[in-house]
């Protein structure tokens, strides 16, 4: 089963020199995808519109295209999947697809507030990952606030706990690429 992204952008239709808080040099790095190999994970930070999206698609597409199983999925539809496995036979198989990748992408982590029951569905889900797949994370908000989301502090430090052993974090800065390169009719 193909991975589906919500869009298809490749990382060389990243525009690099838009983007100063990371190097070429830096997205070659990465594109080798010799980190998946070695479990780690990759976590985008910054505000919307800066490429956090982009650049896991394009990652994404780049590690399909040499042979691995990616999965792609917004923490929304995660959740989702995760709440509805027992009764829905279509969120089991996405299950399975997930725990199954060996890239596992989620996008827009920590948008919303999650509660105990949900911060629990996701902690089982990233022990289950813990050292079998590469995850990389997007949000806008950095891991320090994301206990206040996530209500509980336990759950939140056993998270955080497995997702930083082994990660990459990048911090995207600048204008939303969105509003900078916006069409208009007039
Ligand atoms: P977010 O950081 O909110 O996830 P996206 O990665 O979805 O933002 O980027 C928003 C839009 O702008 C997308 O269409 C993306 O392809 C484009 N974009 C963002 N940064 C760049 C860049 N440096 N070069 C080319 N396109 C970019
Ligand atoms: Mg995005």
């Amino acid at each position: 089963k193909k991975a589906k992204f919500p869009y298809y952008k490749t990382l060389d239709e990243f525009n690099i020199s838009e983007q100063h808080s990371l190097s070429t040099r830096q997205i070659e790095q990465l594109k080798k995808l010799n980190w998946l190999d070695q479990q780690y994970n990759l976590i985008l930070l910054g505000p919307p519109g800066v490429g956090k999206t982009h650049i896991a698609i394009g990652l994404g597409l780049e590690a399909v295209h040499i042979g691995y199983k990616v999965s792609f999925n917004t923490m929304g539809e995660l959740i989702n999947i995760l709440k509805t496995q027992e009764y829905l036979r279509k969120s089991q198989l996405q299950l399975k697809a997930i725990k199954e990748a060996d890239l596992v992408i989620i996008d827009y982590l920590m948008y919303m507030a999650m509660d105990q029951r949900e911060a629990n569905l996701f902690f089982h889900l990233i022990n289950d990952l813990y050292e079998r797949s590469s995850i990389i994370l997007t949000s806008n908000k950095g891991p320090e606030q994301w206990g206040e989301l996530m209500g509980d502090m336990g759950i939140t430090t056993a998270i955080l706990d497995r997702l930083l052993h082994r990660v990459e974090v990048i911090h995207l800065n600048g204008e939303s690429y969105r509003i900078k390169n916006r069409s208009t009719i007039f």
